[in-house]
């Protein structure tokens, strides 16, 4: 057994004073939370800190952090930068790497994230095959290369394989999709079942199932994926809606739009996630509600692409949930992802303190709501039993630092809001996975190793 007791603990929406966590070093899961003076001689003093429950990255591509910062020019002439065009870049890097060079960069990407605060991580993987398109000999091989990598930096992971099978609605893949390529599904299934049955008893890692798009598999396999995910009590998640171009696309294919098939072919309830679903009606947002499905939003990403706006207030006065992924790894910042939905909805809006909810006679701050989408939303997309300092939790904490000038003057009430609002990454100090210490006043011990295997990657790929 170990005990933390830090200034303040983040509980019900809000800090408290005066409480410890005691959690189980072998399990790796919180046991009890209790007043500060039973903690005993033997607790760790958490002195000018606050610990909150680990974020959670319901939605990344590890393999992306490469072209950070590699597509922001524009080429010469009328051309103009989209969403499309990104892609070209994002499949020519994917094609160039092989599986070492998959675990370099995952791992950089991973601890990355465990830096800024996350502590689990669903990655959405769909490199599948050899940059030739020919299976590997274990047809897992780079799946298993990025759950190493998760578990090398002490991240945890829900490795969401992903079903591949087609270039666009009813199109055959192009060449640039090799990699990706899934075609036939029992195969698929089949590959999933190898790698949950691999990665079982592995405290970290766990598995689920997630046809990339509407774009990307047949409607006929929505059902008996989602079918296969409930049979293994695993997550179902598919991005939706980020584009127009695929709203048309689905319209013309199948009559409605993408949520809408989600919907008539019943894969939209509470195990369901949809990422993006940034071009929906008022009809489709109902949908998702009524569903109980959660929206996985990823607002560095979607401003990076100019992919749109996310229905934040709409999708959660229906039921929604919201949770929140760092996807392209554009940024890699909890905080500035919570953020931007709030403030997105503000500048469309022209409104304040929108996702706070309603009460009729007391004041309601937004803070909550946000840190709920960074961390319990994100553990219920996942099904992990993470995102709440709770008995039986896993022991994954953030502590932030008290004393950081961008505190300067914080109380009680304002600390929520200064956190989820306004404060820069560096806030954050200690990290905890499974109640092991990974990131110590902001440095992860694999941190210099990691930047230098990656940036050799980097180098070969210019
Ligand atoms: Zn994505």
């Amino acid at each position: 057994m170990a005990i933390l007791s830090p200034d303040l603990i983040y509980r019900d929406g809000s800090f408290q004073a005066g409480l410890a966590i005691e959690y189980s070093v072998g399990s790796g899961s919180i046991v009890r939370i209790i007043p500060t003076d039973q903690a005993g001689a033997d607790a760790v003093r958490l002195r000018g800190r606050a610990l909150l429950p680990g974020f959670v990255n319901a939605h990344s591509h590890a393999f992306q952090r490469l072209i950070r910062g590699r597509t922001q020019w524009r080429r010469g002439g009328d051309w103009e930068e989209d969403f499309w065009s990104w892609r070209e870049a994002m499949y020519a890097a994917a094609l160039g790497i092989g599986p070492d060079d998959v675990f370099a960069v995952a791992r950089h990407c991973f601890m990355e994230m465990l830096l800024a605060g996350y502590t689990t991580v669903g990655e959405f993987h769909y490199l599948h095959r050899d940059s030739a398109g020919a299976r590997y000999a274990n047809a897992n091989e780079l799946a298993e290369r990025v759950i190493e990598a998760a578990e090398d930096v002490g991240i945890r992971i829900r490795l969401l394989d992903v079903a591949y099978a087609s270039g666009g609605i009813g199109e055959p893949l192009r060449p640039e999709q090799r990699r990706f390529a899934t075609p036939v599904l029992e195969r698929y299934l089949a590959d999933v079942d190898v790698l949950a049955g691999e990665v079982a008893g592995r405290p970290l890692v766990t598995v689920g199932v997630a046809p990339h798009s509407i774009r990307a598999v047949p409607a006929d396999w929505l059902a008996p994926l989602h079918a296969f995910a409930c049979e293994r009590h695993m997550p179902f998640h598919i991005h939706a809606s980020e584009q127009r171009a695929e709203v048309t696309a689905c319209e013309a294919a199948y009559g409605r739009r993408p949520v809408e098939l989600l919907a008539d072919r019943g894969v939209l309830d509470a195990r369901s996630t949809v990422v993006h679903a940034t071009h929906v009606t008022e009809h489709e947002v109902s949908l998702l509600g009524a569903g109980g499905a959660t929206i996985c939003a990823c607002p560095t990403t979607e401003r990076d692409l100019g992919d749109g706006f996310l229905e934040a207030e709409a999708l959660l006065s229906q039921g929604a949930t919201i949770a929140l992924g760092s996807d392209s790894q554009t940024v890699i910042d909890p905080l500035e992802e919570m953020r931007l939905v709030e403030y997105h909805e503000r500048l469309r809006k022209m409104r304040r303190v929108i996702l706070a909810g309603r009460q009729p006679r007391t004041r309601v701050d937004v803070a909550p709501t946000l840190l709920a989408m960074a961390t319990a939303a994100g553990a219920r997309s996942l099904h992990i039993a993470a995102g709440a300092l709770e008995p039986g939790s896993v022991a994954d904490f953030v502590a932030v630092d008290l004393d950081h000038p961008a505190f300067a003057g914080w109380t009680a009430d304002s600390l929520g809001a200064l956190l989820a609002l306004c404060a820069p990454p560096d806030v954050i100090t200690d990290v905890w996975v499974g109640g092991v210490q990974r990131v110590s006043e902001r440095r992860h011990q694999a941190q210099r190793e990691a930047a230098a295997a990656f940036r050799e990657v980097g180098r070969r790929l210019a």
